[in-house]
């Protein structure tokens, strides 16, 4: 017998915080609860069952999450059988306290538990309370529904969970130790995905260069990037998130050689002071890094790189901030994702004093963006004149006429055009480049 739920005309609603592994696992859960009868509902108001997708990686968006779900807690008033749970970072390493914490909790759903959520409701729904779900099984779960909400650009996870322990991060904890999808899968979903309209595909796990390295006879993470470029019909392959330590020379030299591998990388620096690398956990230095840096632009002089960068990591000193500073002069990136360091529980820098004052942190964050900020403009001020190859995706946000497409760089770009180029690969002339995207027109 099936253990899908029959419902009609239910809703869902689902609030993500955090990443795009996270996003990606909201859109999972709808696929699910898709395939259950569920509709995904924008107004929470009028949902039967409420999610929360949370992150824990910092502490923003966990106490986000929590005073969301105060909201939430609402509707209970005025409709009883409204269900509302947690999924996510947070369920994962608050599990039954959440529960104690918010007496009108229906569920806790950890990540690696996310295909058990149809069984969840039908649970709740005859009449069991405060149902906690977590914790991993033997590998990465399997024939979970093709998720139907990206067309284009779709997000496609090969692997979960981190072995890397660095320090302050409690991915490993809360998203379990690494597991690959096998290569035949992710091929078959990229395959579906391409038949459905999708011309752009993002690869996703914690640390994807690491891909099938507990498999043995497996692809290697290069090696399916060759598969998957061959899917007749897929424009762009793009992938995050990579360890600097597994950067390969094999990976390196495919941004040479595959056509429709995009010209981008996302590589976290974390530090520019081997110091701090080390307290990081982060089993590379900054020569190592640079030296990838290299490698990379040599393959492909065009490439952009992104990163993430943290300050404010126990026992930073004035001059462990200046060599971060200098690695970003000396990179040039694209951009990057930055973060003042604040404790997780559960992590081992937690243990650590957290020796740096927020105010410290907070200029030392305000004097890198500022710095990088000069350089993203500079970058993209090089770039007017330059004809660029864009995917358009939609409308622009600010203005009807305009529409809205991204470089293999990653680069947003501006034009006037009209809706029916949407999925179209097009030669847009960069008259203008500013802070956080480019201005151009189509080049005939
Ligand atoms: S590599 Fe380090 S920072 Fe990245 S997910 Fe793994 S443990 Fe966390």
């Amino acid at each position: 017998m099936s253990d899908k739920l029959i419902v009609i005309e239910k809703r869902v609603y689902i609030k993500t915080f955090g990443c795009q592994m996270n996003e990606h696992d909201s859109e999972w859960m709808l696929a699910l609860l898709e395939e259950c009868g569920y509709q995904e509902t924008k107004r929470w108001e009028e949902a039967d069952v409420i999610l929360v997708n949370t992150c824990t990686v910092r502490e923003k968006p966990e106490q986000k999450a929590y005073s969301i779900v105060g909201r939430f807690q609402q509707l209970k008033e005025n409709n009883h059988d409204a269900i509302i749970g947690i999924a996510g970072c947070v369920a994962q390493q608050r599990g039954e306290g959440l529960l104690a914490r918010m007496p009108t909790l229906d569920f806790v759903l950890g990540p690696g538990k996310i295909h058990k959520l149809p069984e969840i409701l039908r649970d709740v729904k005859s009449g069991e309370r405060g149902v906690c779900a977590v914790g991993f099984e033997n590998g990465c779960p399997t024939n979970l529904p093709i998720p139907r909400t990206r067309q284009l650009r779709s997000y496609v996870t090969i692997m979960q969970g981190c072995d890397n322990f660095c320090s302050y991060c409690i991915v490993p904890a809360v998203r379990g130790r690494e597991c690959s999808r096998p290569s035949d899968e992710v091929l078959a979903e990229i395959d579906a995905l391409v038949q459905r309209g999708t011309k752009e595909v993002i690869l996703l796990g914690q640390n994807v260069n690491s891909y099938a390295k507990n498999n043995p006879g497996e692809l290697t993470f290069p090696r399916l990037l060759a598969k998957i470029d061959e899917i007749p019909g897929l424009e762009r392959i793009r992938f995050t998130t990579s360890h600097p330590k597994d950067l390969t020379e094999e990976l390196i030299e495919a941004f040479g050689t595959l056509e429709h591998l995009c010209e981008h990388f996302h590589l976290p620096f974390q530090a520019g002071s081997n110091a701090v690398l080390e307290r990081m956990h982060r089993g590379h230095t900054r020569e190592e890094y640079l030296a990838k840096i290299r490698a990379l632009r040599k393959a492909a002089p065009q490439i952009s790189i992104t990163a993430d960068v943290m300050v404010g990591f126990p026992g930073e000193d004035d001059d462990d901030f200046t060599q971060t500073l200098e690695l970003v002069q000396a990179v040039e990136f694209d951009g990057f994702f930055s973060f003042k360091y604040s404790p997780r529980q559960g992590t081992r820098s937690a243990q650590w004093q957290d020796d740096v004052p927020p105010e410290l942190k907070q200029w030392r964050l305000a004097t890198l963006q500022e710095l990088q900020r000069e350089i993203t403009l500079k970058k993209n001020k090089k770039l007017e004149g330059t004809v660029k190859e864009v995917l358009v995706e939609g409308r622009s946000r600010n203005s009807p006429h305009t529409m809205m497409g991204r470089t293999g760089c990653n680069r947003i770009v501006n034009f006037p055009g009209e809706s029916g180029l949407v999925g179209e690969l097009v030669l847009v002339k960069i008259n203008e480049g500013l802070q956080n995207s480019l201005r151009g027109e189509l080049s005939r």
